[in-house]
């Protein structure tokens, strides 16, 4: 089990996770967050929110600076980089792919480029302002299916031949490029940390829902937070080191470090 003293790199879900599903409140990890920072322990935020979302939320909790994985993993944003790198197409290309098959399937859906922030604001329960960021994409689109599960797997389908991939969040569904997820992205954080220092470092990531499997399989040390989806959420069997949380949201994400990182 890593220590406070370990070269070590927290990977975090937001929504869900050190978030709040219903309130996205943070508060019950504050004191493992100044713990963690007491100990120069990066957080590093895994979220399907975007980058204008990511930004004022590290501020909030004084993390500025520190790399973070928007987007799904469409897009990493490493420290002392001015912008993030896109992994695969950009937002105007998914979208005109995602608008192409509607046309000439009749595919129902709505994605966030297709409504106005009240609306999104509805959905996700931000206010109008906050919904404004959320539809500020870079790398990927968020999408409500308005049909069934069978023509949501044409669609998948469909989207498979233009390059890209369709994932499950806590809310929405997302598409994006096939090939990125938050997995590929946490991997290629990981070699950068290794490369920076040469020092091994240790990963402990955490996350609620089907879309954080490929996260919580990159890392050392995984936490499944009890989530609200139906849709179970397994990790590899190759995953050594798991521990599945009683409780939800934030008191989960503190559950699952108190299980995996010994005091120093
Ligand atoms: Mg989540």
């Amino acid at each position: 089990m890593p220590s406070l003293t370990d070269p070590l790199v927290v990977i975090t879900d937001l929504d869900g996770s050190l978030l709040d599903h219903h309130t996205y409140s943070w508060q019950p990890a504050v004191p493992w967050l100044d713990r963690l920072k007491a100990h120069h322990i990066p957080v590093v935020f895994c979220s399907s929110k975007t980058t204008a979302e990511i930004v004022p939320l590290q501020e909030s909790m004084g993390l500025s600076g520190t790399p973070f994985i928007a987007e799904n993993g469409a897009l990493l944003q490493l420290d002392g980089e001015l912008s993030g790198r896109i992994m695969g197409q950009d937002y105007a290309a998914v979208r005109a792919a995602m608008e192409r098959l509607r046309q000439e399937y009749g595919f129902k859906f709505f994605g966030f480029g297709d409504v106005d922030e009240k609306l999104v604001g509805e959905w996700t329960g931000l206010s109008a302002q906050d919904a404004l960021l959320a539809q500020r994409r870079q790398a990927s689109e968020a999408f409500i299916w308005r049909e069934s599960d069978e023509r949501l797997r044409d669609f998948t389908d469909l989207l498979a031949k233009e390059g890209l991939a369709v994932t499950q969040g806590g809310r929405f569904y997302h598409v994006m490029s096939q090939g990125s997820s938050k997995g590929a992205a946490v991997r290629r954080l990981l070699q950068h940390y290794r490369q920076q220092d040469g020092r091994p470092w240790q990963s402990i990531g955490l996350g609620d829902g089907p879309n954080d499997i490929s996260l919580l399989d990159a890392v050392d040390y995984a936490v499944i937070i009890r989530g609200y989806t139906k849709t179970p959420v397994t990790v590899s069997p190759q995953q050594r080191y798991v521990y599945r949380t009683n409780a939800y949201g934030p008191e989960g994400w503190c559950e699952g470090m108190d299980y995996f990182i010994t005091s120093a």
